[in-house]
């Protein structure tokens, strides 16, 4: 009999009530005794979900005040001193202390501290690749770990009371240290994994004490290009455990297991799982190299998109193991659910067509147990039925002509080389842009976004349900761009922007434009804590059917005679938050994306804009987990970027922008976007960016920010000056600009306004420095 098991499950509700639940804690509004009683019903109803869908084993650890790694630092006793109670144990206050900060008075916040400063919250960190951020540990070379947190337990015993069959959740000592972060005094982390063992084997001692007779022990890094001290130490780290109680199935995901394969099969554990969506060529080799003892978890559903699983493709390989494996056969998600929207039941509004293509996690939990089903009781009447429907949507999907459409796929197959270079070179370009423009040295000027006020929500909203006219939107719309272009005129900024105002995002923006995109009401996963986001499905061949952004940056360049910059997002950006198709490549959508983003800029160049930016936020993002994977994505990454930015003549200026700071490792394809101009983040990190700029000689123009737009502090025109000179040293004066680090959408008018005069001031000062 194959087990249908899951290995995690949104936290977060079907309606987002963890979010709202906490935040109206954070506000006050709602007690512990409130919070914890949402806590608990969210987990017995998703507990039930899965139950109700067939799953067998139900994972249990999966739920999180805020983040699964943040509840682990407090179980290890991972707690900086910072936020350390001054008596008693850690509690909730502490939890969201680490995670959110906490103001300064020890005796309000409950934590300590010698100094009453404010202490400030641990790093968030992209989880792996997904957009998903956990809050780093932060690890001291006297760390000691000590069981400090017992929710696993309380977890534990409720879901028991309520009859289930659970399997807790761990994070494994090698990912949970590889997760963490040195501080203080420089050591080698692996150096503390002999004193957090025995912590393992006192919490697999307690969950056997509880009944428990399998535990999950995620060690996704086996994924990784994993260093020879961590795999040597995976093998000290799992002969130890080997003598605790409770079955042990190590799971990893998000990759595969590639030069790890023969250490993860051959670990002295009870069990593996793998991820077949992600890695499905490694599935004979696990199955050849699986010890005889062993239980193999099949990670065969996604969990990282909304695409109905193809069923019967999926059961022909499970068959293959079946065969081998029998009982030591379990079926599951790829990875936890944590990365899909809950429930697609709740999205009664969607197109019914489009709404059949797709699944949710109570969904995939469903697919999880039909395909178990399917092989322990192939003739079911239910079983066969849901097989056919599958098959059903995939003949659906692969036909559709509201998917394939001949004419994007024609352009798509006619781009020739020609079509991804500009005309000349930056050198020719360059030349002519400077004449044309005639913008002073170190020109000025912002990443594109200005305040987005209550006011813009308002009318925004007020629009969508219809409570206010187009023209009265539009009038709303322009009374703000009037207001950005006379404050940067006033400012003396020299190359302008028009706000942004009529953005929600500035993905979803232009998605809702493209035909091939599709919009949830309910589809909401957690980004971090309580912030979810919403992303767009590209569900087939994109288009762009009409102008997206002409008239508004159209109508600020008629009331200026500065130069206006037109903003737009780029292919990879509009690619990476979004949901993507898994029919056709990310390289064939990232070029039809291109090519869409191509004729706005076209279009814009025809409408007299002399400047345009093209934002790739979330190129870096990109990158595949394993290195030797790097080269091929940065090549149709940067070709996508030059892809929609090559059509202009040479006189048009290309911007784009990024907002990271570690270029070192992706700077050559950075300069092979070939954009005249770039802007990045870099003031947080003192211009340490720059050391790139050492090694490799990026040839184009650069502005890297000059101020953090993260915070509301305003900088005086002396510290922007100091970092200005930094970069002089290492950019030529007549290649460096001036801007922020990031958009301005999140900051209030007066800090932007105040900022900005800093900002010019300080480029008017280099400019008598230098000139
Ligand atoms: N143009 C966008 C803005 O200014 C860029 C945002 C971003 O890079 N994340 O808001
Ligand atoms: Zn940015």
């Amino acid at each position: 009999m194959a087990l249908a098991h899951n290995l995690g499950f949104p936290r977060i509700g079907g309606d987002r009530e963890l979010k709202k639940a906490l935040e109206a804690h954070w506000k006050g509004d709602l007690d512990v005794a409130g919070l914890r009683s949402v806590g608990r019903d969210l987990r017995a109803q998703h507990w039930q979900l899965q139950k109700d869908a067939g799953i067998d084993l139900l994972p249990v650890g999966d739920f999180a005040w805020y983040d699964q790694v943040l509840t682990h630092s407090l179980m290890f006793g991972v707690i900086p001193n910072r936020f350390r109670p001054a008596a008693g144990a850690p509690t909730l206050d502490t939890l969201f202390a680490m995670a959110r900060g906490a103001v300064g008075n020890s005796s309000s916040s409950g934590c300590c501290g010698a100094h009453a400063q404010p202490a400030v919250a641990q790093e968030l960190t992209k989880w792996f690749d997904s957009n998903y951020h956990y809050l780093v540990p932060e690890l001291t070379a006297d760390q000691q770990f000590q069981l400090s947190w017992t929710q696993l337990f309380e977890e534990v015993e409720e879901g028991h009371a309520l009859g289930h069959r659970l399997k807790p959740v761990l994070i494994g000592p090698l990912t949970y240290l590889w997760l963490g972060k040195v501080k203080g005094a420089a050591f080698d982390k692996l150096e503390l994994l002999e004193r957090l063992l025995p912590l393992y084997e006192q919490i697999l001692q307690r969950l056997a004490g509880q009944g428990v007779e399998w535990v999950q022990i995620d060690e996704p890094i086996l994924a990784l290009d994993l260093p020879q001290d961590w795999k040597n130490a995976f093998e000290r780290a799992y002969n130890i455990l080997q003598r605790a109680p409770c079955k042990k199935l190590l799971a990893t995901y998000f990759g595969g297991l590639e030069d790890c394969l023969g250490l993860a099969a051959n670990l002295p554990v009870d069990g593996l799982h793998i991820d077949l969506v992600r890695a499905p060529q490694q599935f004979p080799a696990v199955l050849d190299r699986l010890p005889a003892y062993k239980v193999l978890s099949l990670g065969v559903v996604n969990g990282r998109n909304i695409w109905r699983t193809d069923l019967v493709r999926v059961l022909e390989v499970l068959q293959q193991a079946d065969e081998r494996l029998g009982e030591r056969l379990w079926i599951a998600p790829s990875c936890s659910l944590l990365h899909s929207p809950v429930d697609l039941a709740r999205e009664d509004q969607l197109d019914a067509e489009l709404r059949s293509w797709l699944a949710f996690a109570v969904q995939k939990c469903a697919e999880v147990a039909v395909l178990a089903a399917a092989l322990n009781d192939p003739q079911n009447a239910e079983v066969q039925a849901a097989l056919a429907a599958s098959q059903a949507v995939q003949a659906s999907r692969a036909s559709s002509a509201r998917i394939h459409k001949p004419a994007v796929q024609a352009r798509v197959a006619s781009i020739s080389a020609a079509h991804s270079q500009r005309l000349s070179p930056f050198a020719l370009r360059i030349e002519q842009q400077r004449s044309r423009l005639q913008l002073p040295a170190f020109p000025t000027t912002t990443i594109g976004s200005f305040p987005q006020t209550t006011a813009i929500r308002l009318a925004r909203q007020a629009f969508k349900q219809g409570k206010l006219s187009s023209a009265e939107y539009t009038e709303a719309m322009h009374s703000e761009i009037r207001h950005a272009v006379a404050l940067q005129e006033k400012l003396g900024l020299d190359v302008l922007v028009h706000g942004e105002a009529e953005r929600n995002d500035m993905v979803e923006y232009f998605a809702e434009q493209l035909d091939g995109y599709l919009f949830t009401r309910f589809g909401w996963v957690q980004s971090y804590g309580s912030r979810c986001v919403k992303p767009a499905v590209i569900y087939g061949d994109l288009s762009r059917p009409q102008p997206m952004t002409v008239d508004w940056i159209g109508y600020a360049q008629g009331l200026t005679g500065k130069v206006m910059k037109g903003m737009l997002t780029g292919p990879v950006t509009m690619l990476m938050w979004s949901f993507a198709r898994d029919d056709i490549s990310r390289e064939q959508q990232a070029r039809q994306l291109a090519l869409a983003i191509r004729d706005e800029v076209n279009d814009l160049e025809a409408a007299g804009i002399r400047i345009i930016q093209i934002d790739e936020a979330a190129f870096r993002e990109g990158l595949p987990l394993r290195r030797a994977q790097w080269r091929e994505y940065l090549d149709w990454a940067s070709e996508a970027f030059r892809l929609c930015a090559s059509g202009v003549q040479d006189a048009t200026q290309i911007h784009t922008h990024m907002c990271y700071s570690e270029f070192n490792d992706v700077i050559e394809s950075i300069a092979a976007m070939d954009a005249d101009v770039i802007t990045i983040e870099t003031s947080r990190s003192d211009m340490e960016l720059l050391d790139a700029f050492e090694a490799f000689d990026y040839p184009n123009d650069i502005g890297p920010g000059v101020y953090d737009i993260h915070s509301p502090r305003v900088p005086d025109a002396q510290e922007m000056l100091k970092l200005l000179r930094k970069a002089a040293q290492r950019i030529a004066p007549e290649r460096l600009w001036v801007n922020p680090d990031c958009g301005l959408k999140t900051r209030g008018w007066a800090e932007t306004e105040a900022a900005l005069v800093q900002m010019v001031t300080a480029a008017r000062q280099l400019r008598t420095e230098l000139a």
